[in-house]
């Protein structure tokens, strides 16, 4: 497990966290939601261990973050950050060998688990092109492969994989792709942690979800449970109404219309 106690981060005199508890359990999928601003990137980023500036209590399986060494961590967490930038032509699949870089599988074991990874996620026909090339959302595509390449193989530990909002560039068809698929990563014993803006998808595909705001978490549980109007007014500062799919009876949200003047007046 994943597990966040007491988390604060202030940055030049600002609270960017307060005192947030997470956790992310071995085959589950969490989501996190929230307005921009919120605190849920730089919350990402402490549970990764890319930001150690914050006090509090980050454990993963049972050991501080702090006392993993760089190759531990690796084969412990992959991380997709909110940004990406890549400066130099790599091949599509190099980007996604790059996952596999702390690891001493055989090259045959490596091929095969690259092979497969890239296969899911439906990038094999890209092997050979210059990521630079790529459409957004394609390099998206590319990059989450190289994630989920990091994490894949069997292990007989629990592996956790962190996403910042992983589907921000993608069309409505591949965001349910990698949705599917990161429910196939809960499937190997993973334990995935996403920010997701689309709370539809967020609700359809999360096992838990947590709203922040203002560097708090407001509301966490089970996802239909916490999933409604009142929680998701006061998240997001927006009238919302929360209706029942008829077949599946998972819920969905449709905003009210808002003009800039009634935007004006929510206050929650
Ligand atoms: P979210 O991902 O929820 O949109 P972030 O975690 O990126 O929000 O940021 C939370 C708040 O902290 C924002 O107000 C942001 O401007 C501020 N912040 C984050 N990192 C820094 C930084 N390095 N310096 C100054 N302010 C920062
Ligand atoms: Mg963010």
């Amino acid at each position: 497990m994943i597990e966040a106690r007491n988390i604060e981060l202030s940055i030049n005199g600002k609270t960017v966290l307060n005192k947030v508890n997470l956790s992310v359990q071995p085959g589950t999928f969490t989501a996190i939601a929230g307005p921009n601003g919120a605190g849920k990137s730089s919350l990402l980023k402490i549970l990764s261990r890319e930001s150690t500036r914050y006090t509090g209590q980050v454990q993963i399986n049972d050991i501080s973050v702090s006392s993993y060494s760089v190759a531990q961590l690796s084969a412990v967490r992959a991380v997709l950050p909110q940004h990406t930038h890549v400066q130099f032509p790599f091949s599509v699949k190099q980007i996604v060998e790059m996952g596999r870089h702390h690891f001493k599988t055989t090259t045959k074991q490596n091929k095969e688990l690259l092979e497969e990874v890239m296969e899911l996620t439906g990038i094999t026909d890209w092997a050979n092109r210059n990521y630079l090339t790529l459409s957004g959302g394609e390099q998206q595509r590319v990059q989450l492969t190289r994630v989920l390449a990091q994490v894949w193989d069997l292990k007989t530990f629990p592996r956790y994989v962190l996403l910042d909002e992983p589907t921000s560039s993608l069309d409505i068809a591949q965001q349910q792709l990698i949705f599917s698929l990161v429910k196939k990563a809960c499937e190997r014993n993973i334990g995935v942690l996403a920010i997701v803006h689309d709370l539809n998808q967020a609700v359809q595909f999360a096992d838990h979800l947590h709203f922040m705001r203002n560097g708090s978490v407001i509301a966490q549980g089970e996802s239909r449970k916490v999933f409604t109007k009142p929680i998701i007014e006061e998240t997001f500062c927006c009238r919302v109404n929360v209706y029942h799919d008829p077949c599946t009876n998972c819920p969905y949200i449709v905003p009210e219309r808002t003009t800039l003047s009634t935007l004006k007046t929510i206050s929650v």
